[in-house]
């Protein structure tokens, strides 16, 4: 069994702070096509995209970079690290919704999965729902002082997801309605992925209720591409920013990550050209029509001056 301390996550836990984990990458078969920019065109876009982004303050007391000493990871350090990206037979993602959902979350994870697949680049399938009884009420629990329903993360990875990962899937990515803990003395996680076994999950629990407004609704959307976006990124071997506001930066609360956007710095969005080995052409302009689309405008506007930077 894989001990849990050994897996990236992200969005953390309010407790066991001090629980170092660690961040190794899985090598992989990095074959890049012509479909791309190619390394030295991935490069500039680094410089002219630099003057959009604000370098991070020294952190707030309980931000996730005050409880968490981590060094970051330049995009030429992400290369030298071999790092898992799309290649060979495996560059689809999968989407496994767990548990009862409605027909408003049911939408909100479609529209993940169309969000997922513009922002990696890839080809995105949402499996057919399974019930929330695949998990043993060994791997449930009710929160001891919460009073909170909760799922087991290593048990979702280990034994729902990567025994029946797909052989052309680059990664699996679970949704559940209920919230997640990782193990023994951890309160709960928002979400939790695996670099090595290329599986992760996350919880919608903590976003609201999208049936409440449409401005909730659309808080909801937000949230939820937001982390579905960051735990794929660790996925792609990406570890936390640390340099700018940026989409990778860790989290120990909602109210942080809410603070966070869901783009990436220029350091994080050259590791994505590489490992999706696409243009940022195609990819800005797609985020573009999705936030138009869904009444993202602030996000809108950022894709946009990014675009105009890079074409
Ligand atoms: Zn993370
Ligand atoms: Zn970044």
């Amino acid at each position: 069994m894989t001990n849990p301390k050994k897996l990236a996550h992200t969005l953390a836990t309010v407790v066991l702070l001090s629980v170092l984990w660690s961040t190794e990458s899985s090598p992989c078969n990095a074959c890049q096509t012509d479909r791309g920019l190619g390394l030295s065109k991935i490069k500039r876009t680094i410089p002219k995209l630099r003057t959009l982004h604000t370098r991070l303050e020294k952190p707030k007391a309980g931000d996730w970079l005050e409880t968490h000493r981590e060094k970051g990871q330049t995009f030429s350090q992400y290369r030298k690290s071999k790092p898992n990206v799309l290649s060979g037979r495996r560059r689809k993602l999968y989407v496994q919704p767990i548990g009862d959902f409605t027909e408003t979350d049911n939408g909100l994870i479609s529209t993940s999965a169309e969000f997922l697949s513009i922002y990696f680049q890839c080809e995105v399938i949402v499996n057919e729902t399974l019930p929330e009884s695949v998990i043993p009420d060994s791997a449930q629990r009710t929160h001891p002082s919460w009073g909170v329903h909760q799922l087991l993360t290593s048990h979702i990875l280990e034994q729902v997801l990567a025994p029946e990962l797909p052989a052309d899937a680059f990664a699996t990515i679970a949704f559940t309605k209920s919230d997640l803990w990782p193990g023994e003395g951890w309160s709960f996680v928002f979400g939790y992925a695996s670099f090595r076994e290329r599986v992760g999950v996350w919880s919608l629990a903590r976003f609201g209720d999208p049936e409440d407004s449409d401005e909730v609704r659309k808080q909801c959307l937000l949230r939820t591409i937001k982390v579905a976006t960051h735990e794929t990124g660790h996925m792609f071997s990406i570890e936390h920013c640390t340099k700018y506001r940026c989409n990778m930066q860790g989290s120990n609360s909602l109210e942080e990550s809410d603070s966070q956007p869901i783009y990436l710095c220029p350091e994080c969005h050259a590791k994505i050209l590489f490992a999706a080995n696409c243009l940022p052409t195609d990819r800005y302009k797609k985020l573009i029509e999705f936030c138009e689309q869904h009444d993202l405008a602030d996000e809108k506007e950022y894709f946009q001056r990014a675009l105009s930077r890079v074409d």
